[in-house]
């Protein structure tokens, strides 16, 4: 026999009872304000018994239901084991956070369930998610020609662009294009490359600066040389924000230079694209505007939850000539330009409704609290930037140009890899102590921690907790006491 919440027909356990639903989503709700209450005071770090716990859980399909009560207390039970990314500690790699607006979007997206692959099943809730995607292109400087559409992360929008710009650039027989990007580039843009097709001989990463930057007086002498021999260089990827270090090239030189070649230029912003919300982050940004295509990821600098990307494409009608396919079963495609259909514009048909997710918290909230949040990160990082230069056993090796710096324990005198080996140990001690949880990257052979200020719930008084937690980690470490978590 199906176990059915209270209320349910036991013939149509499916499709609960106005009271089950209730107390469904209520008991749910309820877990969630609480582990948002507690989280922080919960670890940031606690997976250690990842294999035990991820093996305890494998089990059959059950062919009867279970109580959600059982249900939502194997998840309190699981969620623990993992890095707390919704912690205002976590510094770690590229945060979101989560905003708690996006959980109720989805709840309400799912909920009415309509159908937004085309704009003739909803053309009102499409409209949401155009109005969504206008507001980034306006807060981008891109004119009103510009279409994209929400992706489920900044891979896939990275791949999109890739492809587009194939389209757009080269013979369907594509095998001589090229393409360049700095060796600091993020590894989608490289998966996206081989998905597109090109092999990895195609893929030019041309060095960076001293600042992490794409070197552009090596770029147009790559594209001469291949040209020479043949090749066609077609597509230039600069970073708006590096994962490594947070760099971000010079987008108004590259914009021209690419210009002048004739080659299609993507801004990979998917970590920093939205602190063009911020005067600074405009400023760090500019020449953005003037790229093809830009990905962001509201996921990152928008604090949205796991699960949104975008990509934007200066002239829209190139993802249409990318996309666009026809097919008898399908509904008429919009030809009124104002109207969006994101099938044609994309590569998916069926898709969640994720504009809400996005759609609501800026609605709710506003702009100005994600302005003010973004510089507060901003301020965050230069803060942290301060106080580790008064720390005279770190180096800074990665000042912020947005919210990310890296840095290590001053090399000892020794060779590379026992100082690798010592800011290992100084990252294992700094986030034994559970307040904050940084990540680390290794750039020229060496091994660099790096924070990442990105969270909306990483406050000033966290921060300052966690460079103590750094100072009296180097301490430690340095004295050589420290033992192995
Ligand atoms: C995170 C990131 C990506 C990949 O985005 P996903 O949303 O994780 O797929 C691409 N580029 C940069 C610079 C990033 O930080």
């Amino acid at each position: 026999m199906a176990v059915t919440p209270p209320g349910t027909h036991p013939d149509r356990p499916l499709e609960p009872s106005p009271e089950a639903m209730r107390q469904l989503i209520h008991q749910a709700a309820e877990r969630i304000i609480h582990h948002i209450e507690t989280l922080p005071g919960q670890k940031l770090l606690n997976n250690q018994d990842g294999p035990a716990v991820a093996r305890a859980l494998v089990e059959p399909l059950p062919e009867t239901g279970a109580p959600f009560e059982e249900l939502l207390d194997l998840l309190d039970r699981t969620v623990p084991c993992s890095y707390n990314t919704a912690s205002p500690g976590y510094l770690a790699y590229v945060p979101g956070g989560g905003l708690y607006a996006s959980a109720v979007a989805d709840y309400l997206a799912d909920g009415y369930n309509r159908y937004t692959g085309a704009w003739v099943g909803s053309p009102g809730l499409v409209q949401l998610e155009v109005n969504v995607l206008r507001w980034i292109a306006e807060l981008l400087g891109y004119p009103a020609t510009a279409k994209g559409f929400l992706s489920t992360g900044g891979s896939i929008a990275n791949f999109t662009a890739v492809v587009t710009a194939r389209m757009e650039k080269l013979p369907e027989n594509f095998l001589d294009g090229t393409l360049y990007c700095s060796d600091q580039i993020h590894h989608s843009v490289l998966k996206a490359a081989r998905l597109a097709g090109f092999p990895a001989a195609n893929v030019r990463q041309i060095p960076s600066d001293d600042h992490f930057r794409l070197r552009l007086d090596l770029l147009e002498g790559a594209m001469d040389e291949d040209r020479a021999a043949g090749l066609q260089p077609f597509l230039v990827i600069t970073s708006g924000g590096t994962t490594n270090t947070g760099a971000v090239d010079d987008l108004t030189a590259a914009a021209e230079i690419c210009h002048r070649h004739g080659v299609w230029h993507h801004v990979d912003a998917a970590y920093g694209g939205f602190f063009v919300m911020t005067e600074r982050g405009k400023k760090s940004l500019a020449g953005i505007e003037q790229a093809d295509s830009i990905t962001l990821d509201p996921h990152k600098s928008l604090f949205l939850p796991y699960g949104t990307g975008c990509l934007l494409v200066r002239d829209g009608d190139a993802l249409r000539r990318t996309h666009a396919v026809d097919a008898q079963y399908m509904p008429v495609i919009q030809e009124d330009p104002d109207f969006w259909d994101f099938h044609t514009l994309s590569p998916e048909l069926s898709r969640d409704f994720r504009g809400l997710r996005v759609w609501l918290p800026l609605k709710l909230h506003g702009a100005a609290a994600f302005r003010t949040a973004l510089d507060e990160k901003l301020d965050m990082a230069l803060e942290a930037a301060d106080a580790l230069r008064k720390m005279p056993e770190i180096e800074i090796v990665a000042e912020p140009q947005l919210s990310i710096l890296a840095f290590r324990l001053r090399p000892t005198g020794g060779d590379e890899a026992s100082d690798n080996v010592l800011n290992r140990r100084f990252l294992d001690a700094i986030n034994a102590r559970q307040r904050i949880f940084i990540t680390a990257t290794t750039i020229d052979g060496r091994f660099l921690l790096r924070i990442c200020a990105l969270s909306f719930r990483t406050t000033p008084e966290r921060m300052r907790e966690g460079l103590e937690d750094i100072r009296a980690a180097a301490d430690e470490v340095l004295a050589g006491t420290t033992v192995k978590p």
